[in-house]
């Protein structure tokens, strides 16, 4: 008897090819794609090494802001956040005129090809370093969803799982490590051991890649980590996809002082104290590591402002990239304009955006300030372990064209 063709699925208007083998999506969290090149080029990844000779290794751009909720939800949807909804960490809920993080999924506008997968017949299994993403990336999904932060705390029916610290064998991590990372990777070699599931979503956080730049030993031995446990989900038979959330860029000047442009004083000084409102979408409960501080933001303007006059003062101040209109932006970037400001702010690669100084806490900075969220930190990897076919040239490749890539093009 013939075999069926393998079945599709369509999500969003995409249409994606069931797995006939596991595949491994890994989000690197901040991967700016010098990280792995200085990795292989030290001879620290030799599996990595691998994977660009004997797959593909392709440059992406992943969605503005470049921060972590609107990527990995853009990832996992295959669709940008003027689909899906998630345009930042935090954001200003109009509707409710409150300023609150992005994390529920009530703010979800679309499904997941986790899920849709999941309902297809595939076992799906995600982990995710921070537990901020668990709530959207798990949205409607049947199967194993946990993240490493509260691994301890992951039950059958909330997660799809139980005694993760003693399957993966590891004690419960640090949020502020290189471990939580790692207990990512070991938990999804554990799983692939033991459950062998069709899709897995693996998703790292940023912690290293905050503190320490490409090449460094400490970046050196993050990616020598996670080479070698790629390598063991490659010897299982999977087939891996590797991309970014974001890229990471210093934002010092030379004598590696932070170079800020507090926007909060900035308005109060151009149309009067305390009428416009800044939003940063990169604050989030973890902030030790970057201060809130990120290359992008959106402000609220008071309705009597003249929003072009403003938009090209700010524009000539040194350090910002682009000033733009909601509904310029929301074309540029394919966000949603319901959940932007009037303006959206774009600082330059050496630049990061705040409101007020005493609103940002440095205090917890113990090397010069490296963040994200512009379209300086665009670029990301986009690395398989299997070539890629059939693949149309001249597109402009996405991060969150991954799954299209590992379903539809792996050979
Ligand atoms: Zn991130």
């Amino acid at each position: 008897m013939a075999e069926a063709p393998a079945p599709r699925i369509t999500v969003n208007g995409r249409s994606y090819r069931a797995p006939e083998r596991p595949i491994v999506v890994v989000c690197v969290d901040g991967c700016e794609p010098d990280y792995i090149t200085q990795a292989i080029e030290a001879g620290a990844a030799p599996y990595l090494r691998t994977m660009c000779s004997r797959g593909a290794s392709l440059l992406g751009d992943c969605v503005v802001p470049s921060f972590t909720n609107p990527n990995n939800l853009s990832i996992v949807t295959g669709v940008p956040p003027s689909v899906h909804g998630i345009c930042g960490n935090f954001f200003f809920d109009a509707e409710r005129q409150e300023e609150v993080m992005m994390n529920d999924a009530r703010y979800l506008r679309a499904g997941t090809i986790l899920a849709a997968l999941a309902d297809a017949g595939a076992k799906v299994a995600v982990v995710t370093a921070k537990d901020k993403l668990r709530a959207l990336l798990g949205h409607k999904m049947r199967g194993i969803c946990f993240s490493a932060e509260k691994a301890d705390a992951a039950t059958r029916d909330a997660n799809g799982i139980d005694n993760v610290l003693a399957l993966v064998g590891r004690p419960l991590p640090s949020v502020y490590s290189a471990d939580l990372s790692e207990f990512v990777f070991a938990a999804g070699v554990a799983l692939m051991e033991r459950d062998r599931p069709d899709v897995m979503y693996l998703s790292t956080t940023d912690y290293v890649q905050h503190k320490h730049a490409p090449g460094t030993p400490e970046a050196n031995a993050f990616y020598a980590m996670m080479s070698g446990y790629l390598a063991q989900l490659d010897a299982l038979g999977a087939t891996i996809a590797l991309t970014a959330d974001h890229g990471m860029n210093a934002k010092t000047d030379a004598a590696g002082r932070p170079q800020i442009i507090f926007l909060q004083d900035w308005f109060d000084g151009d149309i009067g104290a305390g009428r416009a409102r800044v939003i940063l979408p990169i604050t989030d409960p973890y902030v030790v590591h970057h201060g809130s501080l990120g290359s992008f933001a959106t402000c609220y303007l008071p309705a009597d402002v003249d929003v072009a006059g403003v938009a090209a003062r700010l524009a000539a101040v040194p350090g910002i990239e682009a000033v733009l209109t909601r509904a310029a932006a929301a074309a540029r970037f394919e966000l949603p304009p319901d959940r932007l400001g009037d303006v959206v702010v774009i600082s330059e690669r050496l630049a990061v955006l705040g409101t007020t100084p005493s609103r940002h806490d440095l205090s917890g900075l113990d090397a010069p300030l490296r963040s994200h969220g512009g379209v300086s930190e665009q670029k990301v990897p986009l690395v398989f372990n299997r070539p890629l076919l059939d693949m149309p040239s001249g597109r402009r490749l996405r991060n969150f064209d991954v799954f299209d890539l590992a379903l539809n093009h792996c050979a």
